[in-house]
Parts: structure tokens; sequence; C-alpha cells
């Protein structure tokens, strides 16, 4: 790993430039779609705090926050569906607008289970947003209402995304080096 991990980029996928435009354009989206309603958004840490920081901060609305953590296992328990509930809500989310804010999906089982979980404590209505989507990668049917970015399979980072841990702080969404790979333990 590079003290500096820009350094450690392969390749940019999305530029800070298109992601902020971007999230200008879905604020505006909710904004319409949720007027005259206040809305609460469910950031599923720790991927998704960039991208719930600026779509909050871009909406000129009244949006309320909580956070929820999820961990899926690995490759063979992905495939089971099995999401562990790591920290939920601090606050009910019955009769409210709910906006799932989510960093990427993928196969759609972190969100089909999210959706469920949270369908269940009776909200008002029930919404996911994602910055980025993998659609060719999904094994689960889920519904999306709010799309960033659809993106090819690859192992992204960046924006919230990590590997290892780390690129969470790069502004733009990319592709790491071979290298960076190698070097891990
Ligand atoms: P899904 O349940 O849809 O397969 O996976 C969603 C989760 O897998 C995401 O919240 C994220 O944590 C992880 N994930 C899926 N694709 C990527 C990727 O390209 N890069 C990173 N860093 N995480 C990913």
């Amino acid at each position: 790993m590079n003290m500096n991990p820009h350094e450690d980029v392969a390749e940019v996928l999305v530029t800070a430039e298109e992601i902020a435009r971007r999230t200008e354009e879905l604020a505006r989206t909710l904004e319409r779609d949720y007027a005259g309603r206040p809305l609460k958004m469910v950031c599923i840490l720790k991927g998704a705090v960039p991208f719930a920081a600026d779509l909050m901060r871009a909406m000129n609305h009244p949006v309320a926050l909580d956070f929820m953590a999820v961990s899926s296992y690995g490759a063979s328990t992905k495939s089971s569906g099995v999401v562990r509930l790591l920290n939920d809500l601090d606050e009910s989310i019955e009769g409210q607008d709910v906006l799932i804010v989510e960093d990427i999906v993928d196969t759609g089982l972190t969100l089909k289970y999210l959706r469920e979980n949270l369908s269940a404590r009776g909200p008002r209505s029930l919404r996911v947003a994602v910055l980025l989507d993998k659609r060719e990668r999904r094994l689960v049917d889920v519904e999306v209402e709010y799309v960033g970015f659809r993106i090819p399979d690859r192992f992204v980072v960046g924006y919230g995304l990590d590997y290892a841990g780390f690129y969470r702080n790069l502004p733009y969404v990319g592709v790491l080096k071979p290298s960076v790979y190698e070097e891990a333990p």
C-alpha cells in the first residue's frame, strides 16, 4: 500500500465531478418525489457515508438521518443470502418515508435483506438509492428506485468503497493496481 492512495489507483471509473453532478440530479428528483413529506435517510455503514452526506446536503428538503450496519459473509455464504445485522437504527421508522442509501448493489442480497427487514417495521414508504449498480452480477431481484451510475463488473474502491478498510477517502471511484492485491497478506 502506497502512502499516497491515489498512486494505488490504476483507473478512474467515475470522477469526483461526475459524482457531484449526478448527486445534484438525484437530489432534485428526490425533492420532487418527496414533495411535502420529510425524508428519513437510512445510511448503510460504512460505504454509503460519503454518498449520503453529499446527497443530503444537496437537498433543499427536510431530511433526517439514521444509520445501520450490516455485513455479508464470504463468497460461499453470500450465495445463501446470509446478511448479519451489526448495528440497528436508533429510532423507529414507523409511518415515515424511508430512503435506504447504499454505496453499491452487486448480487442484490444485502439490499434484499435490508428492504425486507425495514419494510417489516411499517414505514409509510420504502425506497432505495445506490451510488453504483453492477447489474450484470445480480443474483436476486431487488428493486432500486434511484441509481447513480451503472458500472461494469469490476472491484471498485473510493468514495466510501474500501479494499481491506482503506481507500474510502478517495474522492472518485476507481480500480486498484494489481500490485496492491499482490502485496496483501
Ligand atoms: P451485494 O449484497 O449486492 O452483493 O453486495 C453489496 C455489498 O458488497 C456492498 O455494500 C459492498 O460492501 C460490497 N461490494 C460489492 N461490490 C463491491 C466493489 O466493487 N467494491 C467494494 N469495495 N465493495 C463491493
